[in-house]
């Protein structure tokens, strides 16, 4: 028995699972253990890949050996897996370019130029595909970025059995903004409902009826973003401390990353967390915690609490940040947890997700 267990131990340890690709502990593990220790040269200025944040910058005094300029530009990079491609209204072209263009959003920066590399099987339909693409472009011009280069391949049916989009996205930040400048005091605000994205996905693919018309938030947040980046504090320091756009690992994921990596303690109140009715009934169903699922079209914004109520009211202008809502404070107890407030009045910890609750959502 003991033998059994330890190979069955050791065989699990020695494949990619799904949950590797999950946005929660296993994935963090691989890329600590066998991306990180493997790759010697990890940074190309302020924030490289040791920082696991949204994105990378790269220093281009530094670069260009010109000390006149101090300019990082921030560079982002995710392949897009989506099964099925096309999901209530929305289809993989535009996830493809929101997911990048909020990964640049998020770290304070314009988009400037991405890039398109797409792995598709022989046998999709060609009138799909054109239709990705002209989603990804409609993303693209939501938010001004051109589409500058890329690449396209096509692979045996059997060796795979859907699209596969990679973008790149290159952008220029006035000052980057990371996931881990959170202080005690500063408040929490979402910009919208959770669990739209995972919880549509999943109805659609498993054919539930969830008697709704509930659909993928996926969307381009740069625009909405940058009208908040410039606020100020009395002091003249950035209102913004923290941003982060909570996709895998949903919100349970990003609030504790961003939580681990300032050193601080996160509470929030489950009655403020903005969440569709469809969403709430249809997780309580399944079993599954809408804060641990997958988000396409939503921030987390950390702001200073002085800052707290001007932000939300530009945000709550905006198409996609109607629904915003200030969620909880940062704490200098419990640091690197994250804790709830439920409606009943209890506390309970919110733990970064271990598994795949969804999985190809994303
Ligand atoms: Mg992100």
């Amino acid at each position: 028995m003991f033998l059994f267990l330890i190979v069955r131990i050791m065989s699990k340890d020695k494949i990619i699972r799904m949950e590797h690709g999950a946005g929660g502990e296993a994935m963090q593990t691989l890329i600590r253990d066998v991306i990180l220790n493997n790759i010697t040269n990890r940074s190309a200025g302020l924030v490289g890949l040791d920082d696991l944040d949204d994105g990378a910058t790269i220093n281009i005094a530094s670069n260009i050996h010109d000390s006149k300029r101090s300019d990082e530009i921030v560079i982002t990079t995710d392949s897009h897996v989506i099964k099925p491609p096309f999901f209530p209204d929305s289809n993989i072209g535009r996830l493809a370019v929101s997911g990048t263009v909020n990964d640049l959003a998020v770290m304070g920066a314009a988009p400037l130029a991405l890039t398109c590399a797409i792995v598709v099987p022989e046998g999709f339909e060609l009138d799909s595909f054109e239709k990705i693409i002209r989603s990804m472009n409609a993303a693209a011009e939501e938010v001004g970025v051109p589409i500058i280069t890329g690449d396209t391949k096509t692979v045996d049916r059997n060796g795979l059995d859907s699209i596969i989009i990679n973008t790149t996205g290159i952008g220029i930040a006035d000052e980057v903004i990371r996931d881990c400048g959170l202080c005690p005091g500063d408040r929490i605000i979402l910009t919208g409902t959770i669990g739209d994205h995972g919880i549509s996905l999943l109805a659609h693919r498993e054919g539930f009826d969830l008697n709704t018309d509930l659909v993928s938030d996926v969307a381009p947040l740069w625009n909405m973003i940058r009208s908040v980046i410039p606020i100020r504090t009395i002091e003249g320091k950035p209102a913004i401390s923290a941003m982060k756009d909570p996709t895998r690992g949903g919100l349970a994921g990003a609030l504790n990353e961003i939580a681990q990596k300032s050193g601080t303690g996160i509470i929030i109140d489950q009655k403020d967390l903005p969440i569709k009715g469809s969403v709430s009934s249809a997780c309580e169903m399944l079993g599954i915690d809408p804060l641990e699922v997958a988000n396409e079209g939503k921030a987390i914004i950390c702001v200073k609490a002085e800052n707290a109520e001007e932000v939300l009211s530009i945000i709550r202008k905006h198409e996609y940040g109607k629904d915003a809502a200030i969620i909880g404070e940062a704490t200098d107890s419990n640091s690197g947890k994250v804790l709830m407030r439920t409606t009943i009045g209890s506390m309970r910890y919110v733990d970064t997700p271990t598994g795949d609750l969804i999985p190809r959502i994303c």
